[in-house]
């Protein structure tokens, strides 16, 4: 499912729950609700207090995640996982683990310390290999760092034209396998991962939707589509409910309600990192310019984790980057939702109230400029501001 057709169900008469599609699934209990009185976000543009820019590294044939020999090392992919990275890191970096440990070698090197390459050291850790992470810029400064931080597996992953077709099976199991690892997090300090609730809100009503607001950019040219395996999940994940106008905040026709798997993503990171360095895990500072330059490490098997960088490190012309930004406020830890709607998605994380211009899923498509734009976000927070009721 992209992330367009989740938000159709967001907005639409079907569930927000991936598990929406079971062709097994129950009634949904009857709304047992009351108005919640939200604690208001306080969503004003005088209030930015920095705006992040990223680019999704999209694979239209999703991640590559296989062995390559480059001179005399064993090298395993692991990159280009588009707008699903933090999602499906786990389920990714088991499949790395089993490839790079299935020649018996027990002494690795990973490459990236972003989300990619911070779960396949640590699993590869946790199976008993001795691990040292290189990479130029470590989490919180690696591109992950600036990822939204919710639960979306599909999320400009892969074409589905242009996929092998076992590609959606690996993507379920990578799917159910991260969903799992991801909730060995919620509840612990400072909750690395959690569940908060998420409304979906169609048909804003006052003001007009459109008034005042930047137009909608027309959709780049562009000959892909990103493929939707939501179904796929069906069952593992919560179902949203539509709510009586009584049961929200919103001034808007349709709003429904589910909770959603999210990544705090600054306490993620300094967990990840953390644990692996109390493991015994080492991380150095490192660029690599060509892949002749592996030789120079003594490890014998080195797993790829360069996320966008790989375009550039390993000639993969196939990468495209898919740009997006995020405006932050300062954070309101009473606030414990966010929404899509009119537009944006606002979520409300430890470290600032996170608020992202939606505009289709090609927004942003093959642009690799990562300068903020103040218009946008200025866009974006005032769009956000217009859902709720006066
Ligand atoms: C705006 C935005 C929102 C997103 N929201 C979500 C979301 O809500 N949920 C979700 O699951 N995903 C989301 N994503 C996607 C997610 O951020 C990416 O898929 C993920 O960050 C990719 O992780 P990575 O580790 O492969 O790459 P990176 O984080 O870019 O890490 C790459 C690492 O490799 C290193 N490196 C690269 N080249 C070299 C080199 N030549 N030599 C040495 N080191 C090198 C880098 O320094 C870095 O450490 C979002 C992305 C964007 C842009």
């Amino acid at each position: 499912m992209t992330l367009m057709q989740r938000r159709s169900l967001l907005l639409g008469a079907g569930a927000l729950g991936l598990g929406a599609c079971s062709s097994t699934a129950m009634a949904p209990p009857p709304p047992t609700l009351v108005r919640p009185s939200l604690p208001p976000m306080r969503l004003s543009s005088d209030r930015i207090v920095r705006i992040t820019v990223c680019s999704r590294p999209f694979r239209p044939a999703g991640p590559r995640i296989e062995v390559e020999t480059v001179g005399d090392k064993r090298v395993v992919h692991n990159y280009g996982h588009g707008g699903s990275g933090w999602s499906l890191s786990w389920g990714s970096a088991e499949l790395a683990r089993d490839l790079a440990l299935s020649g018996g070698v027990r002494d690795v090197a990973v490459i990236g310390c972003g989300a990619i390459g911070m779960t396949a050291a640590t699993l590869l850790q946790r199976a008993g290999a001795t691990v040292t992470v290189y990479a130029s810029e470590r989490l919180p400064h690696a591109r992950s760092a600036r990822a939204t931080g919710l639960w979306t597996p599909d999320s400009r992953i892969a074409d589905p034209d242009r996929v092998d077709p076992a590609f959606p099976a690996q993507w379920e199991q990578m799917a159910r396998a991260s969903w799992a690892m991801h909730q060995t997090y919620v509840g612990q300090p400072a909750e690395p991962v959690a569940f908060l609730d998420r409304y979906g809100v169609g048909g804003v009503r006052a003001p007009d939707p459109e008034t005042g607001f930047q137009p909608q950019p027309a959709a780049p040219p562009v000959e892909v589509r990103f493929a939707g395996y939501g179904s796929r999940l069906a069952g593992l994940t919560p179902r949203s409910r539509l709510l009586a106008p009584d049961q929200h905040d919103f001034d808007a026709e349709r709003v429904r309600l589910a909770p959603e798997m999210q990544f705090n993503i600054a306490e993620l990171s300094r967990r990840l990192i953390a644990d692996f360095q109390a493991d015994g895990g080492r991380i150095e500072t490192r660029t690599f310019h060509a892949p002749s330059e592996l030789a120079t490490l003594r490890q014998p098997v080195i797993v790829n984790c360069t996320g966008y960088g790989a375009r550039a490190l390993f000639g993969d012309d196939s990468l495209v980057p898919v740009r997006g930004q995020m405006a932050w406020l300062p954070p309101q830890p009473e606030v414990r939702y966010g929404f899509y709607g009119n537009g944006v998605s606002v979520m409300s994380r430890p470290d600032g109230l996170g608020v992202q211009r939606i505009a289709g899923d090609m927004f942003g498509y093959g642009v690799d400029d990562e300068t903020a734009d103040v218009l946008e976000a200025e866009d974006a927070i005032l769009r956000a501001a217009a859902v709720f009721a006066a």
